[in-house]
């Protein structure tokens, strides 16, 4: 058996188009959503996200502004930054790139953020709807799996739904937004026993660790649906996710690529967040 590959490519056009249509309809109204994206540091792959956020937001005919500030920018100096991206009527949401310098407090920054801007929603406001239950901005990878399953109409209803990987940013808010479709979430991380114990009763895996093709098929019940949110540079060059795509693919009834998967959908939903927080 080889896994169908859900193209993450397609679905993420799918919903830039649809969100560009709504923009549109927005813009006749004389709202233009705009999206601020703050990179402090010359991260490289940082780099080449920030810069795909923007042409993405530039596409949908979103009002793009990137803010880049020097590796040594203080702590101070980038709080000022959000302050006046905060106070500005142009700009609906903001989005602080990560990792920060390693001499900046990430949680301080982020609370900085106005939570009704915090697109990214990791502001402890937007954690705590979402962890009741009643969630305003979801995060933005978590928030395209679930679209990614639900256009694969996969019901997660009743399913052994497994994460690995526990981060504030991709597991944790995967873990809730799947308890709340209905579930039954077992979260793990880097301290679990017999992790392919877990794996392998997952009916719906996901996988988020930064371990190149720790997940392999020998980990993965027959006939699950994989998603692969790992992004990591090999050495040769090339990208891997966290999943083992070869021997995975001939044991799971669907899978996601990596690059072509996850990430593009995260965009998709980042776009989707900034028009949500432009609706007056
Ligand atoms: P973090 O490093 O913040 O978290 C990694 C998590 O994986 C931790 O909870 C850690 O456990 C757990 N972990 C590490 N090793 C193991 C192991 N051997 N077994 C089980 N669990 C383990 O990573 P992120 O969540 O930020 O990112 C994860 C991956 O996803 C990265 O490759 C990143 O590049 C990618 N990513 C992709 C995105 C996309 O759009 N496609 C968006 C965001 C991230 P513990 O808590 O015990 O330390």
């Amino acid at each position: 058996m080889s896994a169908r590959i859900i193209d993450g490519r397609a679905l993420a056009a799918q919903v830039r188009a649809e969100v560009a249509t709504e923009v549109q309809a927005l813009v006749t109204q004389g709202i233009r959503p705009g999206l601020a994206v703050v990179l402090a540091g010359d991260d490289a792959a940082s780099q080449v996200y920030v810069r795909n956020k923007a042409n993405a937001c530039e596409a949908a005919g979103m009002l793009s502004r990137v803010i880049r500030l020097p590796a040594h920018t203080t702590q101070d100096a980038l709080l000022a930054t959000v302050a006046q991206l905060n106070a500005d009527p142009e700009i609906h949401g903001i989005l602080v790139q990560l990792p920060l310098p390693a001499h900046m407090d990430t949680a301080h920054v982020i609370e900085a953020i106005d939570p009704d801007k915090d697109v990214d929603g990791f502001h402890l406001i937007n954690a705590g709807r979402l962890l009741t239950g009643a969630p305003r901005f979801r995060p933005c990878t978590p928030w395209g799996i679930m679209t990614m399953l639900e256009s694969e109409n996969v019901s997660l209803w009743g399913t052994e739904a497994v994460v690995v990987g526990a981060s504030n940013i991709v597991g944790k808010p995967m873990a809730l937004l799947m308890l709340a479709a209905g579930a039954t979430v077992t979260l793990c991380n880097s301290k679990t026993r017999d992790l392919a114990a877990h794996t392998r009763r997952a009916e719906v895996l996901v996988v988020a660790t930064g371990r190149p093709g720790m997940v392999t098929g020998a980990m993965i019940r027959p006939g699950a649906v994989v998603i692969d949110v790992g992004i990591n540079r090999l050495p040769d060059g090339r990208l891997a996710g966290d999943v083992d795509f070869d021997s995975a693919r001939s044991v799971a009834g669907a899978i996601t690529p990596v690059p072509g998967g996850v990430g593009p959908m995260t965009i998709a939903m980042l776009l989707k967040n900034t028009v949500q927080a432009a609706r007056p």
